[in-house]
């Protein structure tokens, strides 16, 4: 699934080409993907120009001047790509449409943005560009981590009732917008903390020690285009590459990293997803 590096960096990708451009036509070819559409979303497209292209979390935030802000997740197998862009920063023609190009968007600079997703985890909805943070999907998400809201002091308290181990707690979206299993993995690492710890045993400076290495490896992730696993890719149909940079998501059985550490690379399943981590080094 994409996480935050994944979707800024599509978001990057696709602002070029849509920030300040007029949506001439969108074509909607289901009527649902995790969700239903929103009502009559072709033609409260159709004719908007988007005057912003924001990221909160994992969702792709298209503001319009119609008042109204779409909305996009990339669920599990989404992907937004952009062809034929007048900029001439995609080389390629627009391809033939594919069994699973489910919503497109004609630009009218010329460009062609197309959400493709085979497994149908992704979602779509319009509402109020000023109700935006009241909207189910966005209200109950906590601080960006690159934000100024997410710091020492705010993820002190936040993890100071959590019962839970700490891989867990960072998990929910309540406690920090955007991170998944592979980017808490290396945060864990990184920090060399045991992710079976409880958060609230964690001592202040340990979990203070979190905020900078949770903005760096975001940082590194997104610079390198994010991580590309499955069906991930860029808006230009490239790959990320964090993935070659992994020091434990995926690497069980590999020797560790850490600079004297002779351990290996354990996995575990924490909430029925796979943690990586070096059971010598991180305690
Ligand atoms: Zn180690």
């Amino acid at each position: 699934m994409p996480e935050l590096p994944e979707v800024e960096t599509v978001r990057r990708g696709l602002a070029p080409s849509m920030e300040g451009h007029v949506i001439t036509r969108a074509d909607v070819n289901r009527p649902d993907l995790r969700w239903p559409f929103p009502d009559s979303m072709a033609a409260r497209l159709s004719g908007a120009k988007v005057t912003g292209l924001r990221r909160r979390s994992k969702y792709i935030l298209a503001d319009l001047d119609t008042g109204e802000t779409l909305i996009i997740h990339l669920g599990m197998s989404g992907r937004m790509t952009v062809s034929g862009d007048p900029l001439g920063q995609f080389h390629h023609d627009h391809p033939a449409p594919e069994k699973h190009d489910h919503v497109v968007f004609h630009m009218a600079n010329g460009a062609r943005v197309t959400f493709n997703d085979a497994r149908r985890f992704g979602a779509m909805d319009l509402a109020e560009t000023a109700q935006l943070e009241e909207h189910w999907l966005i209200k109950p998400i906590g601080p960006e981590p690159l934000g100024n809201d997410f710091n020492e002091s705010y993820l002190i308290a936040a993890l100071s009732t959590r019962n839970t181990p700490i891989k867990t707690a960072l998990l929910d979206q309540h406690v920090v917008a955007g991170l998944g299993n592979i980017y808490v993995c290396e945060v864990l690492f990184r920090a060399g903390i045991n992710p079976k710890r409880k958060a609230r045993d964690l001592s202040d400076k340990r979990v203070a020690s979190l905020v900078p290495i949770i903005r760096d490896v975001l940082a590194e992730a997104i610079n390198a285009g994010g991580s590309s696993l499955k069906d991930y890719r860029q808006a230009d149909g490239e790959l990320g590459y964090f993935q070659h940079g992994f020091q434990a998501y995926d690497r069980e059985g590999h020797p560790c990293q850490t600079y004297g550490c002779t351990g290996k690379i354990s996995r575990i399943t924490q909430s029925g997803r796979s943690t990586f981590y070096c059971p010598k080094c991180q305690r």
